[in-house]
Parts: structure tokens; sequence; C-alpha cells
């Protein structure tokens, strides 16, 4: 069974292609936030142990989370996974090879949906949305037909998100990059690394990757 990790910062369609892993292959996603937020919420004894150290504001151990990662795996011998979140440390990385070992499997690879900072950027400052029916546009790639009018409904009124600036992009884009410095060298020393282009059409990336997984790149 494949088990990848897949790294991406926001806005190279990371969520898209994780969706279309579990719904082409039956994959599943370990998305380490996701985890503690259900485990939290499950009453088991790991979950109330997780809910009492979120509760007091500390982290949760690697301990517990390779515990949670390790109970998940067992649920679906068959089932390929997509690590989502974790590791993002050297130790975190050890821990889970030694995990997908004690279970005859390993990682497989490393794929990081890479971006363009500065396209990233004008693709994002750019959107714009019609107040009245949702249509998107984008000031420089699909701009109205008409300035200041809306294609679909003829309104004249649109928005843009706040947090669709320079300044957000690059502080996520920075956050992922110190997110993942740790591990990737780690797994680049293996070989293990592959970057695919997170600016190409959807369908394009997907390809891409089913390439890599299917050992065909
Ligand atoms: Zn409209």
């Amino acid at each position: 069974m494949l088990n990848i990790i897949l790294l991406g910062p926001p806005g190279a369609g990371k969520g898209t292609q994780a969706a279309r892993l579990q719904a082409a292959r039956g994959m599943v996603q370990l998305s380490t936030g996701d985890m503690l937020r259900e485990a939290r919420a499950s009453g088991s004894p790991i979950g109330d142990k997780v809910k009492a150290i979120m509760d007091a504001g500390e982290l949760v151990s690697d301990a517990i989370v390779t515990a949670l990662i390790g109970e998940r795996l067992d649920t679906c011998t068959a089932c390929g996974a997509i690590f989502d979140g974790f590791p993002r440390t050297k130790a975190q990385a050890e821990a889970l090879d030694l995990l997908l070992a004690e279970r005859g499997r390993q990682v497989d690879h490393v794929i990081e949906l890479a971006v363009d900072e500065e396209a990233l950027v004008d693709r994002i400052i750019g959107r714009f949305t019609c107040a009245k029916c949702g249509t998107g546009y984008h000031d420089s790639f699909r701009p109205t037909k008409v300035k200041g009018v809306c294609d679909v409904c003829g309104s004249t009124e649109f928005k843009r998100r706040p947090d669709d600036n320079e300044q957000t992009v690059r502080t996520r884009m920075a956050e992922y990059r110190a997110k993942t410095a740790p591990i990737l060298p780690f797994y680049e020393a293996r070989g293990l690394v592959r970057r695919v282009d997170g600016m190409a059409p959807i369908e394009d990336v997907a390809a891409e990757i089913d390439a890599i997984l299917d050992g065909t790149a």
C-alpha cells in the first residue's frame, strides 16, 4: 500500500488533489488536525487525554499523534495513506518511519505541489466576485466583458475577500517554508521528494501525481 506525504502551500490545490486521491484510489487522508479534533470529540481514553492537553493549551506529544495515526492505519490495512500536516520535524519523520515499518509499510513518495510565489500573488490578489450572483472574476485573467458590470446578472456591485492581499499570501508562504524546512532535506537525502507544478491546471497536476504513484513518471 502506498504511503505518501503531500505538501503544498495554501493556494497550491492540495485539498483538491487529496480529495481526488481518496475518491479515485480509496486512499485515506491522515490529517493531523482532523484526527486530533475527532479524537477529542470521541470520548475514548486517548481522546480524553488529547482534550485535557489541548484544553491546557499544551502541544499534543508526538507519541500521542503517532498512536492516533497507528490506530487509523490499522482500521484499513489495504488503504493507501496520504499524510497531511505530519511529520513537521525530523523526530516526527523518524517516528513515522518506525510506525510504518512496524506495519510492513514505508514512506513511498513525498509529493510537493510547488507554486511560483509571484504568480500565486498575482492569482490571488486579482480575485473578485459579483456581490449578487457570486460569479468569480479576476482583474487580469478573467475580467468582466464590460468594465464594472457582471457578465451574468448585470450587477455593478462586486466584492473582494479581505485576506486576498499580497501580505497575507507572502505570510502564508513564509509559514509554509518554515514548516517544511525541517523535513524536506530528510526525505530529499533518500531521493523521495517529487515536485509537481501546482500552478498547472488541476487535471494536469492530477495526471502527474498519478504517474508518480504508478511509477510511470
Ligand atoms: Zn452577477
